[in-house]
């Protein structure tokens, strides 16, 4: 029988809706579902999105190491041998040596579940990938306005008069967003793209500012002196609403466009323009992703960005907003649910004395770890020296997604115990104890939060293959099995209304709610009957007084520039048609085809200089090791610059330095040489 189930894309944080078709319960193909935030349109991954649901990797049944390599074993005997090892490895070590990698492409749920677990043995090591993405846009927003989350909705777009859209690429990204976008124009938009490659974003744009990897923040900070120096300001908005503009005003005096120049590489003429065209629109909107944020100074770029909204006014009202664009489906709501390691669900604080009564009372304990854990650099880390003993992965694979991975994988193979819970057999799992199969988006249910702070509810549509489950069923049985209390969830929607409980944005956001109003509620959402939450910062900032902080930030060079035996710049980008570390992406035959393999973008005048013709290979090499790719030879970069997408692997090449207050890797910037190898 043929059946159509409402579905939600399992790739980007856009949060679109479709179809999915089933015959005889098997999934056959992607159909337009007619409303959404997506308006019925898709990108080619969520036209995709059901090809690696039935691929012959999928994992069917837990799997042990043993010394003849992975042997199948049953749920009862793997459950219950990790519990004894991770209580083992806590009672021998303490429960700081025991970390918790979670998931973004996890239901909230399933995020809420494995912090919880986390928190219940006794540490807050509980971190997801977010760190490597926007773990600078926590930081910043919350110290600038209060609130780690898009202020306004997809929909505020079209009514802005300017976009600075910096270091995001969403033509490739978030390619349904693009419809906003261009909607923007056609309305009168200005389109300022800020980013180190002409990229496909770029062929929209009205300015494309060029900078050199890694000197945002003496671009932002020449936008602002030219505003201040122009009195292009908001002033009743910066004297009603915000507070350290004075500093800011000392702070960017020397950041003329001239001395920007020379350190971004950008025109100082064109600075003005753009500085001018943004201050002057009257509603403008800024936009960013990983371009912006993973660099060793990405919190305090995200800082400048929220400075330059603030001064012009352009936050909490209609066609304005900071807008951090999510990677993958679910990072929102992992931050909301707390795989982070200083918060409980909602962003209450650990060390907050009053917050964790509360969240230990309804977790039925008596009180809850109030130190911050690790994050995942320092996870890795840890376990590299020996501090860490037990990782338990669901849903994520460092081998790829990390930097440096030869240190990752030394890490990891360190450990006294690590599993991995996912739906393929990836190159993390590859090096696991144990192997759980879990069951992929369409065979289970859950919430998922969008970009905007839109939650949605992900129905079922089909069975997990073989005995996968969702990971909200194995994560509770594996509470029960530790013993932990309150852990006798009948279906996933017990966890959705725990959720209601203690998370205070989430308290009106009910899975019958959700069940029934197939487009969603954005947070924040006090109670059952609230609309939910279009717009923050309408009236105050989530901040304790209600004003915004400006923050002034100062330039700090990338950790590696180039020298004579590294020369050129690497930086890395996101393509189209893979995603993140191809686990499912590139098991999609139609994908795979069309985007297949790996290869580097390297500007004519070098290609030049090193002989390189279009479509040779080449070998990069960076401090940390080489990957062999093709030379793509074009003027999308500038001399210098080396550009990869990081899908294949180029991780191995990347910095693992870390951004002091955000504690995410510089994956943006690294010292790299080219060697010829020739052919094609
Ligand atoms: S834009 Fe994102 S959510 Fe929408 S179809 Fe493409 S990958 Fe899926």
């Amino acid at each position: 029988m043929e059946e159509f189930k409402i579905g939600l894309c399992p790739y980007c944080g856009m949060g679109c809706r479709f179809y999915i078709k089933t015959l005889n319960g098997q999934p056959i193909g992607i159909e337009p579902y007619p409303g959404g935030v997506n308006e019925g349109k898709l990108c080619p991954k969520g036209v995709a999105a059901v090809d690696f649901l039935r691929h012959k990797d999928r994992l069917k049944k837990p799997l042990k190491r043993t010394e003849n390599g992975f042997v199948e074993i049953s749920w009862e005997q793997a459950i219950k041998e990790i519990a004894e090892k991770l209580l083992e490895i806590r009672e021998k070590y303490g429960p700081d040596t025991l970390g918790f990698f979670s998931s973004a492409r996890c239901s909230n749920e399933e995020n809420y579940l494995l912090q919880k677990i986390a928190r219940l043995l006794g540490t807050n090591n509980v971190d997801h990938c977010a760190r490597l993405c926007h773990a600078s846009t926590v930081v910043g927003l919350a110290q600038t306005v209060g609130a780690a989350a898009q202020s306004g909705s997809y929909t505020d777009i079209p009514k802005a008069k300017v976009l600075l859209i910096w270091g995001y690429n969403p033509s490739e990204t978030h390619p349904v967003l693009m419809r906003y976008i261009l909607r923007a124009r056609d309305n009168g938009a200005k389109i300022i793209v800020v980013d180190p490659r002409k990229t496909r974003t770029v062929w929209f744009a009205d300015m494309h500012l060029q900078l050199k990897p890694g000197t945002d923040i003496v671009l932002a900070n020449a936008m602002m002196h030219v505003i201040i120096e122009e009195r292009l300001y908001d002033r009743e908005f910066i004297m009603n609403r915000t507070k350290g503009f004075e500093k800011l005003i000392a702070a960017v005096q020397k950041y003329t466009p001239e001395y920007a120049e020379e350190i971004t590489g950008v025109p100082a003429k064109l600075i003005r323009e753009a500085a001018i065209t943004f201050a002057t629109a009257g509603r403008g909107i800024v936009m960013w992703a990983m371009g912006l944020t993973q660099h060793v100074t990405g919190a305090a770029n995200v800082k400048a960005l929220a400075d330059l909204a603030l001064i012009c006014g352009y936050v909490g009202r209609e066609g304005t907003g900071l807008f951090p664009m999510r990677g993958q489906n679910n990072v929102q709501g992992a931050c909301d649910m707390a795989a982070l390691p200083n918060v409980f669900p909602g962003y209450q604080k650990v060390t907050d004395d009053e917050k964790r009564k509360h969240v230990a009372e309804i977790w039925g304990v008596e009180d809850l770890p109030s130190k911050p854990g690790l994050t995942i650099p320092e996870m890795i880390d840890a376990a590299a020296k020996g501090e860490l003993k037990a990782l338990y992965i669901m849903g994520e694979n460092p081998v790829m997604s990390d930097p440096n991975t030869k240190h990752v994988i030394e890490a990891l193979k360190n450990l006294e115990l690590l599993v991995v819970q996912d739906i393929f057999l990836t190159e993390t799992a590859e090096l696991a104890h144990y192997v759980l199969p879990a069951a992929a988006y369409a065979e289970k249910e859950g919430s998922f939060t969008a970009s905007e702070r839109r939650v949605q509810w992900n129905f079922k549509a089909i069975e997990p293959p073989g005995e996968a489950k969702p990971d909200w069923e194995i994560l509770t049985m594996l509470g029960k099995a530790l013993g932990l209390p309150k852990f006798d969830y009948s279906d996933v929607e017990d966890i959705t209304r725990e959720i209601t409980l203690v998370a205070p944005q989430y308290r009106g956001i009910t899975p019958e709610r959700l069940k029934r109003e197939v487009m969603g509620v954005q947070w924040p959402c006090p109670s059952e009957d609230h609309p939910g939450t279009p717009r923050l910062h309408v009236e105050r900032f989530a901040t304790p007084d209600g004003k915004a902080n400006i923050i002034p930030v100062e330039f700090k060079p990338p950790a590696e520039e180039p020298d004579e035996e590294y020369p050129f710049i690497l930086t890395t980008f996101r393509i189209v048609g893979q995603y993140h570390t191809l686990t499912m992406s590139n098991r999609s035959e139609s994908l795979k085809k069309r985007w297949s393999s790996p290869y580097a973008q390297i500007s004519p005048e070098d290609a030049k200089k090193l002989g390189i013709q279009d479509g040779e290979m080449i070998r990069i090499v960076t401090r940390r090791g080489s990957y062999t790719c093709r030379a793509v030879v074009t003027e999308d970069v500038s001399e210098g610059v080396i550009a990869v997408p990081w899908h294949w692997g180029a991780n191995i090449l990347t910095n693992d330095v870390l951004d002091p207050e955000a504690k995410i890797p510089e994956l943006k910037v690294a010292a790299c040489r080219v060697e010829k190898i020739g052919g094609c």
